[in-house]
């Protein structure tokens, strides 16, 4: 990355790899096993600064710059992507705070989330909402200054752990945003097991019976839940799912040429035939052009550029795909070894499977992008 990155970002970019290499990538296959991320391991992301590291610097987090946030995502992605599938829920939700939460709101939980002291975790989907984020069901009901809420999200990760939940539920004006704190009377979570992968994310249920959650807890207007809230919260989750799958990337490339310069059949090296090769190769393009092109997306953040969202979508889907790829033909590539949890190129295939799920399918990018290409490039007849 010489040259791409300021000095700055360089140096902590190195720091990043430094601390997901001594406490991070050692574990993660065994976190994996457990499905579980021990408590420790998010102490210590939380005192090193690393999960308020782009609450802005007025309440207390790093103010980051958004390829600094991507870095760190590519860092912790390379080594364990439920560690980073934590940085990205928890970030999405203090960004959701510090846009559409009111100034007592920001005051009372953005320096605690940049302290890591209390963790957050973004509760949209339900049993029958998924892509569809607007179609959810679980009712919020005025009742005095309060409202009361009542239904079931689905598939919350690190739902079974979090402090606090970003919940979107349906009221009379639409889809409404609301904070809800873990010991609200009635909710309640149950851990979903065997997932496919990132496992050690502790995804679970939530369940909201007759929760009481104060008026004061609304993020934006009723209504604009979706629309204003959890976009402004899915679009940043996306960049960091980006960056976390050059992470991926990054990982499968190792692994493969670690094991194909070690690996003999036919009475030489496998990294010497051709075909092995190929794959080889597939995975160096992939993993420089995701990484240039959420470079691209990250800078136009930073630059509060308007062709940011199109270059967010665009980076997401091309590294969720490519990783998907990587990972696949990292398994092909360590053939029976690949196959069992020996290695982590099993964990990176799971892993690299919910990337293509999450923070908008790789269906709804390509529905998406089709649509920003033909507005940037407007058909002859129009013009
Ligand atoms: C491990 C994991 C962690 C998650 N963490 C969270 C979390 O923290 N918070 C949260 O709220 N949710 C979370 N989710 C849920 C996630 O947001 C949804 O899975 C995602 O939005 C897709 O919804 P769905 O699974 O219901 O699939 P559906 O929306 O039912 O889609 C099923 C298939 O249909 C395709 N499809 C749907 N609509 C269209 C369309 N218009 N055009 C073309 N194809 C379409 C999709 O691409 C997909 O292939 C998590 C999911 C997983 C797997």
């Amino acid at each position: 990355m010489t040259g791409a990155l300021t000095a700055q970002q360089e140096q902590a970019r190195k720091e990043f790899r430094a601390f997901a290499d001594r406490h991070i990538a050692p574990h993660a296959d065994a976190w994996h096993r457990a499905q579980r991320t021990p408590p420790e391991i998010i102490r210590l992301l939380a005192d090193e600064g690393l999960l308020g590291l782009s609450v802005p610097s007025a309440y207390g987090g790093g103010g980051c710059d958004a390829v600094t946030l991507g870095l760190l995502a590519a860092e912790l992605g390379r080594a364990c992507s439920s560690v980073r599938s934590l940085l990205t829920v928890h970030t999405m939700v203090a960004h959701a705070i510090a846009r559409w939460g009111s100034r007592e709101l920001k005051e009372t939980w953005l320096p605690r989330l940049a302290r890591g002291e209390r963790i957050a975790a973004l509760a949209v989907s339900e049993p029958g909402a998924g892509s569809d984020a607007a179609g959810v069901t679980t009712r919020l009901v005025r009742d005095g200054d309060d409202w009361v809420a009542d239904g079931h999200k689905k598939w919350i990760t690190y739902g079974e752990t979090a402090d606090l939940f970003l919940v979107v539920g349906r009221s009379e004006e639409g889809p409404t945003a609301l904070l809800v704190e873990r010991d609200t009377p009635g909710l309640r979570t149950e851990l979903i097991e065997d997932m496919i992968g990132i496992r050690a994310s502790m995804t679970a249920n939530v369940y909201l019976e007759g929760c009481r959650i104060p008026g004061g807890n609304l993020l934006a207007r009723p209504g604009l839940g979706v629309s204003h809230v959890v976009g402004a919260a899915l679009d940043l989750g996306r960049y960091t799912v980006g960056w976390g799958c050059v992470g991926i990337l990054d990982a499968c490339l190792e692994a493969s040429v670690d094991y194909a310069g070690r690996r003999e059949q036919f009475g030489s090296l496998i990294k010497d035939h051709q075909l092995v090769r190929r794959l080889i190769s597939d995975m160096y393009t992939h993993a420089r052009a995701a990484r240039l092109l959420c470079l691209e997306a990250g800078r136009l953040r930073d630059a509060r550029d308007p062709g940011a969202l199109a270059a967010t979508s665009t980076a997401k889907y091309f590294a969720a795909t490519t990783a998907g790829r990587a990972a696949a033909d990292a398994v092909q590539l360590h053939g029976a070894n690949g196959c069992s949890s020996d290695y982590p190129v099993q964990r990176l295939l799971g892993d690299s499977r919910v990337m293509e799920i999450i923070e908008g399918s790789a269906q709804l990018h390509q529905v998406g992008l089709a649509e920003y290409a033909f507005q940037e490039r407007a058909p002859r007849s129009s013009r």
